[in-house]
């Protein structure tokens, strides 16, 4: 049931992500906001985003907070006082709803029991665990700082804290993984049975190392995977997996994952029934999501806009919100397009006609109807949803849909 405000008025729904900007050490892949950075300076953030969570909570005091995600970075490697102070600092400021979901991105040698405990205690009731994979080799490649044991480690103290609703993140196509290391990982992670598990192949950034060794993805495509080699560091010499290889991965997780039990829900995201990701879900259907912390992307009502991401501005207290720009029906139509079909499920016919007053076949019967003679998109019960073979090729058929 909606909440209503004491005016009558119902209230709107807000998620609010909040953004922890450090790492014990930057990984080899990573172009996300973040970076290592002192005990004095983490404190010092914390204290800048307990202000703006302040400040922004007077524009929001008419909106019913429906999920919570704390990501990075690395939000564990806060102490657990600091964790705590975010969390009475929502509680106190923002119309949490009951039972919501509050999510926190961990990295394993980052959080102990003590922690997780008090985790969950300050209200977090979800984990996304960044395993990535259980191969030390490709760890190591990667530049993260754990191994499988780190992780199992990590994993079995948040169960013994009480998290009931656990993320795994792993990856595929990494250099120097084969078929069988890939497979080990999922399987390794199965043992463990987490509700969720998000499984992302890699993609090479421009900016990391890994882009200076490996040069950028439409190079080695145009060039047949020729340029597999690393350049520069003698150790990095390694091979990414071949174009069959990466189809192998790819079509292994969904057989491996459904068998035990995982729906997939959205292209890289499967879950246990029940426990699809509700935050995320708010992204891929546009919905109101605050911002907080350095970079922190907002959507509000149509408009989206995102914090300062210099840390040294966010630090003096300056939480101006930078490019704002108001979507015009067109760019909407799009990422509902864009986004909806991400999601297994596809989007609503008549969701979109809510939202646009136009019928989807009015702006997009040309586009569906090429992409259905194609054999990529289908409809279904009043949706239009991606077929196995438009997963494969998602990127083709999003641009189908550009205005
Ligand atoms: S732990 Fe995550 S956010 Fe931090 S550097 Fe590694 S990949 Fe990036």
């Amino acid at each position: 049931m909606r909440k209503i405000k004491e005016d009558g008025a119902v209230m709107k729904e807000l998620s609010i992500y909040i953004h922890i900007p450090f790492c014990v050490k930057k990984c080899n892949y990573c172009d996300f906001l973040s970076a290592p950075a002192d005990e004095n300076t983490k404190k010092r953030y914390v204290d800048m985003l307990l202000m703006e969570m302040e400040e922004a909570s007077k524009e929001y005091s008419g909106y019913e907070v429906v999920s919570v995600f704390l990501g990075g970075g690395t939000p564990s490697v806060l102490t657990a006082e600091d964790t705590g102070r975010i969390l009475t600092s929502l509680y106190e400021e923002y119309n949490i709803k009951n039972g919501v979901e509050i999510t926190s991105e961990v990295n394993p040698k980052t959080a102990d029991n003590e922690k997780l405990k008090a985790y969950y205690q300050a209200g977090i009731n979800r984990l996304s665990i960044g395993l990535q994979s259980a191969d030390a080799g490709e760890l190591k490649i990667l530049g993260r700082i754990h191994d499988f044991e780190d992780f199992s480690a990590t994993f079995n103290a948040a169960r013994e804290a009480g998290f009931s609703n656990i993320n795994v993140d792993v990856m595929s196509a990494l250099p120097g993984q084969r078929v069988s290391s890939y497979q080990d990982t999922l399987k390794k992670v199965l043992a463990l049975s987490p509700e969720h598990i998000s499984a992302y192949s890699l993609m090479i950034e421009e900016g990391t190392p890994f882009f200076d060794w490996y040069g950028d993805e439409d190079a080695l495509r145009r060039d047949g995977r020729e340029m597999k080699y690393a350049r520069g560091e003698k150790n990095v010499h390694l091979h990414l997996p071949s174009e069959e290889e990466e189809r192998k991965m790819y079509e292994m997780t969904e057989q491996l994952l459904a068998r035990r039990g995982y729906h997939r829900y959205e292209i890289s995201n499967y879950a246990k029934p029940g426990y699809e990701c509700f935050h995320n879900m708010v992204y891929w259907t546009r919905k109101n999501y605050l911002g907080l912390g350095i970079g922190a992307a907002s959507f509000i009502n149509g408009e989206r806009f995102h914090n300062t991401e210099d840390l040294q501005t966010y630090l003096c207290g300056k939480f101006e919100k930078e490019d704002r720009m108001v979507l015009v029906q067109q760019d909407c139509m799009e990422e509902f397009m864009f986004l909806g079909l991400r999601l297994i499920k596809g989007v609503s016919e008549r969701e979109f006609q809510l939202q646009f007053g136009v019928p989807i076949e009015a702006i997009y019967g040309e586009a569906i109807t090429k992409m259905e003679k194609q054999g990529l998109l289908k409809r279904k019960e009043g949706r239009i949803c991606l077929t196995h073979r438009g997963i494969d090729v998602s990127n083709y058929v999003m641009s189908e849909f550009l205005l």
